[in-house]
């Protein structure tokens, strides 16, 4: 299996538009692992390729990673940078499974969202603690709090545990808590370092998460330019066994 991270930005990006703070002032000048664009991850499963999430630079992402083949889409959410670019679909030449919550699916219908992908996307209903079951392996959807309905999804193949916990907030039910006990991989979205309210689980959260919950290995995206530079985080996390800051291309092989 091959977890191959398109984006790791949050909501706005690094660099932000029109920001002149030091982390996006940087990014300008230096590119590299400090540029992030908005978060989307794309799972290759035992025959079947999926993709989580379709922020607004989709289109870009998936010609700068080389992505050719995607049989389905899960969609975690209803905000902008997670849904936005789903439009863009409807230029795919294959059709794709478009794999979410059904509320989740009406409300992305009522805002307009899926209006473009009708001819190419067919909706597979997902409902939360219930396994999607594929040959070879399965897929968990699991609901988390944020501001909105979210969902995270643990995915089992070929002997793992992975969870992605999606924009969850620190505040994780105990069924997230449970599902996630001794998973292989944590990928958590953290947009802050230290901070964020309660809509979103920050870094130093997500390594309590981790450490409390017997994760063996742990990978942190969607940072915001308000967290540390990509440099500065790899090395406040380096302290930790196992903990990885995600960037713009980052494959990592299961
Ligand atoms: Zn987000
Ligand atoms: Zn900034
Ligand atoms: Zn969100």
């Amino acid at each position: 299996m091959r977890i191959h991270f398109l984006g790791t930005g949050a909501a706005e990006g690094i660099p932000a538009i029109n920001c002149q703070c030091n982390h996006c002032v940087r990014a300008r000048a230096e590119g590299g692992k400090l540029v992030r664009r908005r978060s989307a991850i794309l799972f290759s499963l035992p025959g079947y390729e999926l993709l989580v999430d379709t922020p607004p630079d989709i289109k870009t992402l998936l010609r700068l990673n080389g992505v050719q083949a995607i049989d389905g889409i899960f969609l975690t959410h209803e905000h902008y940078d997670h849904v936005s670019g789903l439009a863009e679909f409807a230029y795919w030449e294959c059709k794709v499974d478009l794999l979410m919550e059904r509320n989740l699916y009406d409300r992305l219908q009522q805002q307009g969202v899926t209006t473009r992908v009708q001819e190419t996307a067919f909706h597979m209903a997902c409902r939360p603690g219930v396994a999607l079951r594929f040959d070879g392996f399965f897929l968990v959807p699991f609901a988390v709090r944020h501001t909105v309905p979210c969902f995270g999804l643990a995915i089992y193949a070929e002997d793992r545990k992975i969870i992605f916990a999606a924009d969850t907030s620190a505040e994780l039910t105990h069924y997230a808590r449970r599902l996630t006990q001794g998973a292989d991989l944590l990928i958590v979205n953290t947009p802050f370092f230290d901070e964020g309210g309660n809509d979103h689980l920050n870094v130093v959260g997500a390594i309590r998460w981790k450490e409390t919950l017997d994760i063996k290995g742990m990978v942190l995206t969607h940072i915001n330019h308000h967290n540390l530079p990509h440099d500065d985080l790899e090395r406040y996390v380096s302290r930790f066994e196992n903990v990885q800051v995600a960037y713009d291309g980052l494959t990592i092989e299961m």
